[in-house]
């Protein structure tokens, strides 16, 4: 008897598939628009100079590779929920927060999927309509049910009344999953106002959200994209966030990240962590520790965390002027007005609004790859390949 015959096969990642699709085109004025890291004005994916330096200072001074516990590098944490919260947030004092270090923000996801199957049973989770693949399979592997709320209307535009509309019937008690910002795939982020909005209705429904914050930098600036977060953590005394170093420390593969827990008080806290402690144990046992050492370098010398913060800034900076520079590109075209949005919008990704027949026709007659549903990662754009973009979507576009 064979024991794997009946095995059958999964389909892959369908953006992975697109970046195979684009390696194999010969076309040297090809673009990749589909894969969601950030690269430079030279397609590379850089490592930032602060991470060298600090891997640099790491080699020489690190004093040992034993394991580290179930909660990570506490140094890490506390530099963590000073990043996220703002370094003088009266929660940290108060001994409410903590962070515990995960494998990237997946494994933040994970865990406190995890964490809301074993702890508080019966509660769905509420995803954007669209939001990250992932999170559909990452709380539907924890067991959890998963809904749905509306984020964006058929014109392409965001649609908070729809979204408030939905929350107001979610049932009491149940996990409300909101991107901090940049949020991935639209690129639509919710206004000041429409998350205060939001929170209203958190709080009348009593609802646990859970801010999945995996572009911090990305959008506006690092203590601007934390505004929410920090209103939430402020105003409401339950509350998960999942962080991601991935993006803003470019170490995407080094899986660095951190589930963050503000509780009632600091006993509560303490009770909470043992039972993430007892999840993470059957997930990984301990967080990977280079990724982490290296972001608690960097957080913790003045002058790297200047450096990096100048980084981080530099990135931004060039994902928003590609966005201006795309719209400009379509001036000629009269099609500037159609893709404002792609302006307005915040963080690597843009929903374009093309259609998949549309992303299709770039496909095959510019070389141009989109994913199916019309999300383009900006940072794959090239200032000096605006015009060939701008008209590739000028030949394609029918509205
Ligand atoms: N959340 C969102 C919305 C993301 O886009 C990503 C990365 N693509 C993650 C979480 C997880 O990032 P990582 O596990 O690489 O830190």
């Amino acid at each position: 008897m064979s024991h794997f015959a009946a095995i059958g096969r999964v389909p892959g990642d369908p953006i992975l598939g697109l970046l195979d699709a684009y390696r194999a085109d010969p076309n040297p004025a090809k673009l990749d628009l589909g894969v969601g890291v950030y690269k430079d004005a030279l397609g590379i994916t850089p490592i930032p100079y602060a991470v060298k330096l600090a891997e640099r200072h790491l080699v020489e001074h690190e004093p040992t590779k034993s394991y580290i516990g179930g909660h990570g590098d506490p140094v890490f944490g506390d530099y963590l929920l000073q990043l996220v919260l703002g370094a003088d947030n009266p929660l940290l004092r108060d001994g409410a927060v903590g962070a515990t270090q995960t494998p990237g923000g997946t494994g933040a996801l994970r865990l406190a999927g995890d964490f809301i199957a074993a702890n508080l049973p019966g509660r769905g989770i509420w995803l954007s309509a669209p939001t990250w693949p992932i999170h559909e399979s990452i709380f539907a592997t924890c067991g959890l049910r998963v809904e749905h709320y509306p984020y964006v209307g058929a014109d392409n535009r965001l649609d908070v009344e729809a979204l408030l509309d939905a929350l107001q019937r979610v049932p009491a008690g149940d996990v409300v999953l909101l991107h901090a910002c940049c949020h991935n795939p639209t690129g639509f982020d919710l206004a000041p106002r429409d998350w205060k909005r939001v929170l209203d209705v958190v709080k009348a429904r009593e609802l646990l959200p859970l801010i999945d914050f995996a572009y911090q930098g990305f959008g506006d600036g690092l203590d601007e994209d934390a505004w929410a977060v920090r209103l939430f953590a402020a105003e409401l005394p339950e509350l998960l966030v999942t962080s991601s170093c991935s993006k803003n420390f470019g170490l995407y593969r080094e899986r660095t990240g951190a589930l963050i827990v503000r509780a009632q008080d600091a006993g509560k806290l303490i009770d909470i962590r043992s039972q993430l402690a007892a999840l993470a144990r059957n997930l990984w046992s301990t967080p990977p520790a280079h990724g982490a050492a290296v972001v608690a370098t960097i957080l913790g010398d003045p002058e790297l965390r200047g450096l990096w913060a100048e980084e981080v800034e530099a990135m931004r900076l060039r994902v928003a002027n590609l966005r201006n520079g795309l719209v400009a590109a379509l001036v000629p075209h009269g099609l500037a007005g159609r893709f404002a949005h792609v302006a307005a919008q915040r963080g690597m990704f843009s929903y374009t609004g093309l259609s998949a027949e549309q992303v299709q026709r770039l496909r095959q007659e510019f070389s141009v790859y989109l994913v199916s549903s019309g999300r383009a990662n900006v940072a794959g754009m090239a200032e000096e390949r605006l015009d060939y973009l701008a008209n590739a979507i000028a030949s394609v576009y029918t509205p």
